[in-house]
C-alpha cells in the first residue's frame, strides 16, 4: 500500500486502537438486545444495565402505538426510500410531517431531511452563502461548523460559549465587512446540559439585523413546560428565532432531522441543500413512527416534563451531595465531570461492571482536559432508578478516585 495512504488510515484509526487497547470499546459499542422499564434498562449478553447513555429523553421509544403504526405504514407504502426528495422520494407522509412540526413551532413552513446533521449541512450551508459568514457558538455541534465548511469562501467565527456580550462585540466587528453573517448556536448544549439563553442572544440579533439560528437537537423535549424547546422555555414570540433546525431521533423516538422557517428560508434550502436533494429519502414508515411520536408527545406534556424536571433534579442533587461536580447541568443532561481523560474512561468502564451504562466523554467532543462522564435520562425514570443510578455514580467515583 501507497505510505501516504497508509499514513491517512493510521492517523484516522489513532483513537480507536487506543480505545481498544483500554478494552473501553463496549462503553461505546454495547450491543443491546432489548430494552426494560420503558428504555430505562438496557439488556445486553443477559446482563442489565441502567441506561444513561442515550438521547431518548421523553421515554416513549418503547410504545406499542409507534411500532404498530410503522408496520401499518410499511405494509401499505413499503419498506424504501425510492429516490431524493426531489426525485419519487416524497410521500404524503413527508408533508404532513412537514405540516405539523411548522404548526407546532409556530412557523409557516417545514422542511424534513435524513437526519439533523443532514439539517444542519444543508440550512448552514445554504443560509450563510458564498463569502458569508458564520458567527458561531464555540462549543457548536460539528455539523453546524461542517455545514459552514461547504459554502463556498465562507468562514467561520466563534462567540465564546453563551456569552452574549462577546456576540454583541463580534459582531460590530464583523458588521464592518460587507458580508453575509448568520449567527447560530444551540438552545440546550448536549455534552453540558446549560441552556443557552436564547432570549438575550435573539434581542442582540434583532438589533444588528443579522438572522438566528438555532439547533434544538437537545431542547426540543428537554426544556419548556409541554417541552417545546427554548422559545417555550424563555416565552419568546415565534419569530424570535427565524430558523429552528430540530432532530427527530432523540427525545423524539423517529428518525430525520428539520428545519422550520420563513415559506421563503425553508424554499431556499429546498433549492439549494445538496443533503436535501442528493440523498434518497427516509422511507414512509419512518416518517410514520415520527407523526406517532410527536402525538404520544402531546399526550400530558405537562406531566411528563414536570417529572422528567423534578428527576434530574433529584439526581442532581443527590451526585453535588456526595460532592460530584455536574457542572452548569440545568436540564436531565447531568455531565459528571472528571479531567483527566483516562481516568474517565475508567470510571464509566467501574459504572458499567457495576450496572450503569453512561458513555465517557473526551476530546473532541468537549476540550481536551475536560472529560466527563455524560449522563442523562429519561421521564421514564423512576425515583428507585435515579437512586440506583446516583449509588453506582457516588461508589464507582469513590473507588476510581473521582471523589476522595
Ligand atoms: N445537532 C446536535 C446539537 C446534535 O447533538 C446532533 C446529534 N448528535 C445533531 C445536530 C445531529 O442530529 P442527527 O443525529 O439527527 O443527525
Amino acid at each position: 500500500m501507497r505510505k501516504n495512504f497508509q499514513d491517512v488510515l493510521d492517523s484516522a484509526i489513532n483513537q480507536v486502537k487506543m480505545l481498544r487497547q483500554l478494552g473501553v470499546m463496549g462503553l461505546f459499542f454495547l450491543e443491546v438486545d432489548h430494552f426494560e422499564d420503558d428504555g430505562v434498562v438496557a439488556v445486553s449478553d443477559g446482563k442489565k444495565y441502567i441506561n444513561v447513555a442515550g438521547y431518548s429523553y421523553l421515554g416513549i421509544s418503547q410504545r406499542r402505538e409507534i411500532s404498530g403504526a410503522v408496520a401499518e405504514c410499511a405494509s401499505s407504502l413499503g419498506v424504501g426510500s425510492h429516490g431524493s426528495r426531489v426525485i419519487a422520494g416524497t410521500n404524503a407522509l413527508h408533508i404532513r410531517l412537514e405540516e405539523r412540526l411548522a404548526e407546532i413551532h409556530g412557523k409557516e413552513a417545514c422542511a424534513v431531511f435524513n437526519s439533523g446533521t443532514a439539517a444542519n449541512l444543508a440550512a448552514v450551508s445554504v443560509l450563510v452563502g458564498k463569502g458569508g459568514i458564520a458567527l458561531v457558538d464555540e462549543l457548536s455541534h460539528r455539523s453546524i461548523l461542517d455545514g459552514a465548511r461547504l459554502a463556498k469562501g465562507a468562514r467561520v467565527e466563534k462567540f465564546k460559549h453563551n456569552d452574549t456580550e462577546d456576540l454583541k462585540s463580534k459582531l460590530e466587528i464583523l458588521l464592518e465587512e460587507d458580508r453575509n453573517i448568520l449567527v447560530v448556536c444551540e438552545g440546550v448544549y448536549s455534552m453540558d446540559g446549560d441552556v443557552a439563553p436564547i432570549d438575550d442572544i435573539s434581542h442582540v440579533c434583532k438589533t444588528y439585523d443579522v438572522p438566528l439560528m438555532v439547533d434544538e437537537a437537545h431542547s426540543i423535549g428537554v426544556v419548556g413546560a409541554t417541552g417545546g424547546g427554548v422559545s417555550e422555555h424563555f416565552s419568546l414570540p415565534p419569530d424570535a428565532i427565524d430558523v429552528k433546525m430540530g432532530t427527530m431521533g432523540k427525545a423524539m423516538p423517529g428518525y430525520g432531522g428539520f428545519i422550520c422557517g420563513t415559506r421563503e428560508i425553508v424554499d431556499a434550502v429546498r433549492a439549494q441543500g445538496a443533503s436535501y436533494f442528493f440523498s434518497g429519502a427516509l422511507p414512509a414508515y419512518v416518517m410514520a413512527a415520527n407523526l406517532k411520536s410527536l402525538e404520544i408527545a402531546a399526550e400530558s406534556p405537562h406531566e411528563r416534563m414536570d417529572k422528567l424536571r423534578s428527576s434530574a433534579d433529584s439526581l442532581r442533587a443527590k451526585l453535588n451531595a456526595e460532592g460530584l461536580d455536574t457542572g452548569d447541568s440545568q436540564t436531565c443532561i447531568i455531565p459528571v465531570m472528571v479531567g483527566d481523560e483516562m481516568q474517565c474512561y475508567g470510571y464509566a468502564k467501574l459504572c458499567l461492571d457495576k450496572g450503569l451504562w453512561a458513555v465517557p466523554i473526551s476530546w473532541p467532543a468537549v476540550p481536551f482536559g475536560e472529560a466527563r462522564l455524560r449522563v442523562s435520562i429519561s421521564a421514564s425514570f423512576t425515583e428507585e432508578h435515579i437512586q440506583k443510578a446516583a449509588d453506582i455514580l457516588v461508589s464507582a467515583a469513590k473507588e476510581f478516585g473521582v471523589l476522595d
